[in-house]
């Protein structure tokens, strides 16, 4: 249910809805609320990346103060798990220690709701959780008033050539869709907890419209989105591409597949030259003929950037004009290139 409440202090950009400085009292909106609320409209977000361990919080706040204009409903902030380092000791040994470089996910969240007013949406991932930090992690969300989560499996740790999940925590992100469905039916781990109080968390979760990479084939990742759909998923956001035609493609199969859901396309401009490579390495997906050609003819920096932004913006335009939920953009800490991009399409 959603209730209006007093706005209690100045928040200098418009408001989705009102909120108070407690976040304990507060009450929002789903995404999937969003999406019915907003009747076809295309809505704009924005994922952001916590600062690296020592950074400050005002970071972030200079990216969402850069981009509150387009109103975003929601603002998702991702989870990054811990890595392995190796350290010297006096022996002259190395040890490997694990360290979370980029810490403050669920802190970054309250922050954001409590300074803008806007749904914040945390990514949870599997990876490096037992079931019961992830229920924990839960609670403490729910008892911020928290009610949106991306629930994903996370990937393998560096030099690691696998995802290896924690041996008491989940495999795959349906084990924890269905997990969070559980809570919001009241149920925690502990069985002897009768008539827990139950959570209401609307569930996001990862699709792939060039298919996920260790997936054998497209329909057989499709079969398991599907699973985290049946299981309580609300809506899907894709990895990013670069040809629309993948993402219309895949919004096919899925409704083919018996996915009713919303399909949120994932956004990102490339901006470096060298991203030609790193991004179909990273993120297992193909550049367009066509693109990769105007990038390689590009001079210098700014006009690869140049060629990236008209890129994204003709991708953005082209999705709204076909009346996509809402565009999501993955700013990853470059503000200005995807405030052009939004800023040419609202
Ligand atoms: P799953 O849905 O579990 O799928 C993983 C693989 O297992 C797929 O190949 C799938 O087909 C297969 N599979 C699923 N279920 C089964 C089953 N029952 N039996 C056999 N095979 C199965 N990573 C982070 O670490 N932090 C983030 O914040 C983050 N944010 C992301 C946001 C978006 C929008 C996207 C698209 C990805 C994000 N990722 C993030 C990356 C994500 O964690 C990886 O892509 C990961 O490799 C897979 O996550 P998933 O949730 O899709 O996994």
């Amino acid at each position: 249910m959603v209730k209006k409440l007093k706005l209690t202090h100045t928040l200098t950009h418009s408001l989705t809805h009102s909120f108070t400085h407690s976040l304990t009292h507060s009450f929002t909106l789903k995404v999937t609320e969003h999406i019915q609320k907003a009747k076809g409209k295309t809505l704009v977000s924005f994922e952001v990346l916590p600062p690296l361990k020592g950074g400050s919080m005002q970071a972030i706040f200079n990216t969402l103060d850069a981009l509150m204009e387009f109103k975003p409903p929601f603002i998702d902030v991702t989870y990054h798990r811990e890595e392995f380092i190796y350290k010297k000791r006096p022996s002259g040994y190395y040890e490997k220690t694990a360290i979370r470089k980029r810490p403050g996910t669920v802190g970054i969240c309250a922050a954001i709701m409590h300074r803008y007013g806007v749904d914040a949406v945390p990514h949870l991932i599997c990876g490096g959780f037992t079931v019961e930090e992830t229920e924990n992690a839960l609670i403490d969300l729910n008892f911020l008033g928290i009610n949106n989560v991306l629930a994903l499996r996370g990937d393998a740790r560096q030099f690691e050539d696998k995802f290896i999940p924690e041996p008491e925590g989940h495999k795959y992100a349906l084990d924890l869709v269905r997990q969070i469905v559980g809570m919001n039916q009241g149920k925690y781990l502990d069985l002897n907890i009768q008539n827990g109080e139950p959570t209401d968390f609307c569930i996001g979760v990862a699709g792939y419209p060039e298919k996920h990479f260790e997936s054998p084939n497209f329909g057989t990742d499709l079969h398991f989105t599907k699973e985290k759909i049946d299981a309580g998923g609300g809506y899907i956001v894709t990895q990013m591409f670069f040809d629309n035609s993948k993402y219309f493609e895949y919004v096919d199969a899925c409704r083919a597949a018996g996915i009713e859901v919303p399909i949120i396309p994932g956004l990102k401009p490339l901006t470096k030259k060298y991203q030609l490579n790193s991004i179909p390495r990273k993120f297992f997906i193909n550049l367009p003929e066509d693109f990769v050609k105007e990038v390689l003819k590009a001079k210098d920096d700014d006009a690869v950037k140049q060629v990236g932004i008209e890129w994204c913006t003709a991708q953005s335009r082209e999705l709204k004009a076909a009346g996509v939920p809402c565009l999501h953009y993955y700013t990853m800490g470059d503000t200005e290139t995807v405030k052009k991009i939004a800023g040419a399409v609202i």
